[in-house]
């Protein structure tokens, strides 16, 4: 069974590692892979190239031997649909393996806007975290189904299968987001508390968010 967090991580930081480190603990990964979004579907394109935010991705995990970076996102052209890093998953690792797309309740809240959404669950599960100020969120009618139809309580249910399953796990997420990140260090407010120092070094050194 392997955990996926897929993000822009723009710039990676604790909040992303808290919930890979926990999730890792609750449901036993072999390892968790990092998806860093080449560009980003629904967002606007990041001013920090591909190469840089996976450079940070790699820098932030380099101490965690179960954390890997998986760089397929930077080897496509056009933009970065999860449904095509799954398919292509799907070949490499397998039909039977379980894959679990870790993912905050704000991305998840969102995802019948994602390229072809509703063929997501045939190729993992989705274990969904609320984060702070996610009780604001509301679920529309398409998600509501979708979850009415697949989430599942029992962690076992995740291993047994490898797909298509929603699990929503309480862990106490960090209220921590690159938004407002990006918009500390423009101001030159403090960072040091959200991201490890490695990240800081090479924000500075490239001069990044200035
Ligand atoms: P931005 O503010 O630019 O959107 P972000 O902090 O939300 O950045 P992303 O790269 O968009 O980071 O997030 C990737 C995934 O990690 C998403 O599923 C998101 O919900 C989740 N995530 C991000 N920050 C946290 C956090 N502090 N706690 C739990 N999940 C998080
Ligand atoms: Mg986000």
């Amino acid at each position: 069974m392997i955990g996926i967090l897929g993000g822009t991580f723009n710039p990676i930081h604790n909040g992303h590692l808290h919930l890979a480190e926990r999730l890792q603990q609750t449901l036993a990964f072999e390892t968790v892979r990092f998806i860093p979004a080449a560009i980003p579907a629904l967002k606007d394109m990041p001013k920090v190239s591909a190469k840089q935010r996976a450079d940070m991705v790699k820098l932030a995990i380099v101490d965690h031997p179960t954390f890997e970076i998986d760089t397929r996102e930077l080897e496509r052209a056009g933009p970065s649909y999860t449904i095509d890093s799954l398919i292509s998953l799907r070949k490499e690792l397998g039909d039977k393996v379980s894959i679990c797309w870790l993912i905050g309740f704000d991305a998840f809240a969102r995802l019948n806007t994602w390229h072809r959404w509703n063929e997501l669950l045939d190729h993992c599960h989705f274990v969904v975290v609320k984060r702070p100020h996610s009780e604001d969120l509301t679920w529309n009618a398409e998600i509501e189904s979708l979850v009415e139809l697949h989430q599942t309580n029992n962690l076992n249910s995740l291993k047994n299968s490898g797909s298509g399953k929603i699990l929503i796990q309480e862990i106490a997420a960090l209220d921590i987001s690159s938004t407002e990140i990006r918009k500390n260090i423009a101001s030159k407010s403090n960072v040091s508390d959200v991201m490890p120092s490695s990240i800081i070094n090479y924000i500075q050194q490239h001069q990044l968010y200035q």
